[in-house]
């Protein structure tokens, strides 16, 4: 039994391991390049971990991780909402993730975070900034945009 749970956190571990290595090596990071700076804003209960910021094709894409700020218990979902602002701070793009239901975090115990990710068409000049916020609330404009 005793070894069945460390078996988990061996495979949590390896699973957090090989996803953030994965990432790193064989993509370019703006953020690491200078070229974009990304700024996070946590929530009451959440905050990001880290981001990152990388070309994918004719894509840019924005991830990161969530975790929760604590050791709360219950579930709670909630979004991240990634901006992209030009080199004049004028708004280049705008996007969220679809809702997120980040772990309870219990100590010894797997993983407890939960990566998100945000895609925009195109790419971004160099000297632009990121704003990524964990927003629990809605948007009335859910469907318009
Ligand atoms: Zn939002």
């Amino acid at each position: 039994m005793k070894q069945k749970v460390l078996g988990l956190v061996g495979i949590g571990l390896g699973v957090l391991l090989v996803t953030i290595s994965g990432c790193a090596a064989n993509r370019v990071s703006l953020a690491d390049e200078g070229i974009v700076s990304v700024e996070t804003v946590p929530g009451k209960k959440v905050k990001i971990l880290w981001t990152d910021v990388y070309e994918d094709d004719n894509d840019v894409v924005v991830y990161g991780v969530l975790r929760r700020i604590g050791y709360s218990s219950g579930s709670f979902s909630i979004h991240v909402d990634v901006t992209v602002f030009s080199p004049d701070e004028e708004v280049l793009y705008e996007n969220r993730t679809s809702v997120i239901g980040v772990p309870r975090r219990v100590v010894g115990k797997g993983v407890d975070w939960k990566r998100f990710e945000v895609r925009f068409p195109g790419q971004i000049p160099e000297g632009s900034s990121i704003r990524a916020v964990c927003h629990a609330g809605r948007h009335n404009d859910e469907k318009s945009s």
